[in-house]
């Protein structure tokens, strides 16, 4: 459409006017208004066209029109006036480039030219219709500085669906540069699988234009350079400019949030879960330690009541009741220490050397009883949940003195090392070891690998470690070979950070 307007303007012959209706229509133009002949002098200026340059007629007509054009853009200027001469035609002044002009008082202002041939008494003249956009300039300086300074991805659309301006943001969200993402098609940043739908729901935004978060219940993606992908959340707004309709797109990247989000979701889910099995084990407690209770008075008034009755064989046997009965209410409050384990925790600014030295302390007699040599090497200094900690160490020491060989003089070594920002502590010993198969299954509750007339426990003690553990933002595992010993180790975060 427009081509074809231009070159019918061209077929045109120049108006040829009276010079008083010339004088009236240029005079009451809003715009300044410069009419210069051949030689490239002015013939004429108008109202607006001296308040605009500063000058009067008298200081401009019959002088070169140079006098308004900035010193530099001079050199070129005689030639263009030459061409425009040849090929007379009404269009826009310097295509592309940014046009400026300069006031008597010397100051420069960018400007806009629209160039019509006109014929008159004096020959053929060029009219020169000038506007100042120093405003619209700056406001557009404005608006692109706003948009630099927004601490979000920002993007210029326009109703075709062609970036037209981006910020510092978008460049590091997408990993594009500025240059590869102007005039490229938004779909460019879109992954392929929303692509399709894009252009009619552009089309849509620009029927009802209006302030509004983009994609309403719908997650939303961006690709980036490189081909991945990132969940953003896009708030949309429309601006009028000069080029017509667009939408400046806010893009925020929420792939952290989400991340978060999950990670929130996840612990809630385990905190209900967590609730659920301690008020599961109060139960069982409650529900089974009652009826244990019943049946152990029991026994106790048979062995009083019927002492006489009873023979050695009978008297045995109850005895093994009872001591199944032990165990059983032993392993009923174990459960319920595990699952109230971390409801109540507070973090300690904690001396790990001290704590481990406290605890052997604690297990003296059994320790001078196994006869075991112990080396603890370096330990940190670090906010922890202090008590569970030493459970945590108690459990693991207590495991490497009675998973020991009989017939080996036993050493443990305790040491910790940093690594990135956790801590990673190793207990070793020498013991009986661990074959691989079970490595993963002796971290659950009550899973044993040793027959209770062996090695006594109730196969608790590393479902506790690896709960500590697991409140300590950490992992747990175990390197060992069946009767070479085994090394445990674990993951701690400082919890100040
Ligand atoms: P418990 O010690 O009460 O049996 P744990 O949960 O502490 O329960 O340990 C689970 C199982 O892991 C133990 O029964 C044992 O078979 C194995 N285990 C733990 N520590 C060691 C160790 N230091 N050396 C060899 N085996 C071990």
């Amino acid at each position: 459409m427009k081509t074809r307007k231009v070159s019918e303007l061209k077929r045109k012959k120049p108006v040829k006017l009276t010079e008083l209706t010339f004088q009236l229509i240029v005079e009451s133009s809003p715009n300044a208004i410069t009419l210069v002949n051949k030689e490239g002098k002015v013939e004429y200026i108008n109202n607006q066209s001296e308040k605009l340059f500063g000058y009067s007629r008298s200081e401009l007509i019959g002088y070169p029109v140079d006098k308004l054009i900035p010193q530099r853009f001079m050199k070129n200027h005689p030639g263009f006036i030459d061409m425009y001469f040849k090929t007379p035609s009404e269009r826009a002044m310097g295509a592309g480039r940014e046009l400026f002009a300069v006031r008597k008082d010397g100051t420069e202002f960018p400007i806009e030219i629209g160039l019509n041939p006109i014929l008159t008494n004096q020959g053929s003249l060029v009219l020169a219709s000038i506007i100042d956009i120093s405003e619209r300039k700056r406001a557009e300086e404005q608006f692109r500085l706003v948009v630099e300074s927004a601490p979000n991805a920002m993007i210029l659309v326009n109703q075709s669906g062609q970036i037209i301006l981006v910020n510092n943001q978008t460049e590091k969200l997408f990993g594009y540069t500025r240059k590869e993402l102007f005039e490229k098609k938004l779909e460019l940043l879109i992954p392929e699988r929303f692509r399709r739908h894009h252009p009619d729901l552009r089309m849509n935004f620009f029927q009802q234009p209006q302030t509004r978060p983009m994609g309403a219940g719908r997650d939303l993606f961006g690709l980036k350079k490189d081909g991945t992908e990132v969940q953003v959340e896009i708030g949309l707004n429309p601006i009028e400019t000069q080029e017509g309709h667009m939408v400046l797109a806010s893009v925020i990247d929420i792939t952290e949030r989400k991340v978060q989000e999950r990670s929130i979701k996840k612990q809630v889910e385990l905190e209900i879960k967590n609730v659920e099995l301690e008020q599961f084990a109060y139960i069982a407690s409650h529900d089974l330690q009652a009826p244990l209770r019943t049946v152990s008075n029991y026994i106790q008034v048979f062995e009083e009541d019927y002492h006489q009755v009873l023979d050695n064989t009978a008297r045995n046997y109850l005895n093994r009741v009872g001591m199944a009965i032990e165990r059983m209410s032993a392993l009923i409050r174990a459960l319920l220490d595990y699952s109230r384990l971390g409801r109540q925790v507070s973090v300690v600014y904690t001396d790990c050397k001290k704590l481990v030295m406290d605890v052997l302390a604690d297990i003296d007699q059994t320790l001078n009883d196994s006869g075991a040599t112990i080396e603890i090497g370096t330990m940190p200094i670090i906010y922890v949940y202090e008590v569970e900690m030493r459970q945590l160490f108690q459990n693991l020491i207590s495991n490497a003195i009675k998973f020991r060989k009989k017939d080996m003089l036993l050493k443990i070594k305790i040491w910790a090392e940093q690594i990135n920002n956790q801590w990673k502590f190793f207990v070793s010993d020498n013991g009986i070891g661990i074959e691989p198969i079970h490595f993963e299954r002796i971290f659950y509750i009550f899973q044993r690998l040793n027959a209770e007339e062996s090695y006594e426990g109730y196969g608790i003690g590393l479902a506790n470690c690896k709960k500590i553990v697991e409140l300590h933002k950490g992992e747990i595992g175990v390197e060992s070979e069946l009767g070479s010993g085994s090394t445990f180790y674990f993951t701690i975060s400082n919890l100040s950070e």
